[in-house]
């Protein structure tokens, strides 16, 4: 599909309204249609696809960026991990700025917050974080009861540490539970942190209910492992929800 979308005329203008470094790695982009025209409503999960770069041979290059706002803000916000040696994400870390002007799809993608009133769990590995803030606001919307589970390496890396905060002191539905694998002298057990080390199998099961509608996102290995709890949980495959950033995958079949 993402191969089609370089010729598609899905594509339309939209302009950077705010640049914001989140952290040492995540910068996000806050964007507008340049005609000005009403933002289409994306779903909680979804995605879209952009085409930041305008001249020359790698202008046909496309990539895809989760939406991490609250559904149905008059702009869409993606919040992007620099690769070091990606094309394009340090394209636009380094070289888009406010009122530049980029290409982007309509939101896209069937990994979607499902109408349904169990209680939701949503975890989330470094930058998988991206359609989990746009389902949590999403959830805080509906009033579900939502635990949110972010595990992240320290505070330098820690994207949304404060937004995801605030979010838990407002909301009373929602609890936040923060993993640091590897904290920094100055971060604090307890206030920046709930938790040191890996989330592992053993704390799903013990933490967690067979009950509960789960949906995941984070590197290959930690959402495997958080497959493989829930399934040995006994959580049906209809409640286990998940996405790849990079080519996609059937975990169950890993
Ligand atoms: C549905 C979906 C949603 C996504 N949402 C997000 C999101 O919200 N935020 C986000 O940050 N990303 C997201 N991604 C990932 C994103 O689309 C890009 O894949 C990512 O930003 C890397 O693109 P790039 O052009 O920078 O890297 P590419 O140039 O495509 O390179 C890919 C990887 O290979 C490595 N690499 C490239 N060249 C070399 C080399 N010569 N030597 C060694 N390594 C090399 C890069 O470091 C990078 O890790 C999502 C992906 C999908 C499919």
């Amino acid at each position: 599909m993402f191969e089609e979308l370089k010729e598609s005329n899905l594509f339309s203008k939209f302009k950077v309204l705010n640049k914001v470094k989140e952290n040492d790695v995540v910068t996000s982009f806050y964007l507008a249609s340049v005609d000005k025209k009403v933002l289409k409503k994306h779903k909680a999960g979804q995605f879209i696809s952009i085409k930041p770069i305008t001249e020359g041979d790698k202008s046909s290059e496309v990539r895809q960026y989760s939406l991490s706002m609250k559904p149905g803000e008059d702009f869409y916000r993606i919040s992007v991990k620099r690769e070091d040696k990606g094309l394009i994400s340090r394209y636009l870390h380094d070289n888009i700025n406010v009122n530049d002007e980029v290409e982007i799809t309509e939101p896209l993608g069937e990994f979607i917050l499902k109408d349904n009133n169990k209680p939701l769990v949503l975890i989330s590995g470094g930058i998988g974080i991206t359609p989990m803030m746009s389902m949590l606001y999403k959830a805080i919307e509906e009033g579900r009861k939502v635990k949110f589970i972010q595990a992240v390496i320290n505070s330098n890396v820690h994207t949304f540490k404060n937004e995801l905060r605030d979010l838990a002191k407002k909301y009373d539905n929602v609890d936040v539970e923060f993993f640091y694998s590897k904290p920094l002298d100055n971060d604090k057990l307890g206030e920046d942190y709930q938790f040191e080390g890996y989330l592992t199998k053993e704390w799903i099961e013990k933490n967690l209910s067979k009950d509960e509608e789960f949906y995941f996102c984070g590197p290959l290995g930690f959402m495997k492992m958080i497959y493989d709890a829930l399934k040995a949980m006994g959580v049906s495959e209809h409640y286990i929800n998940y996405e790849m950033f990079g080519p996609s995958a059937d975990l169950s079949k890993m």
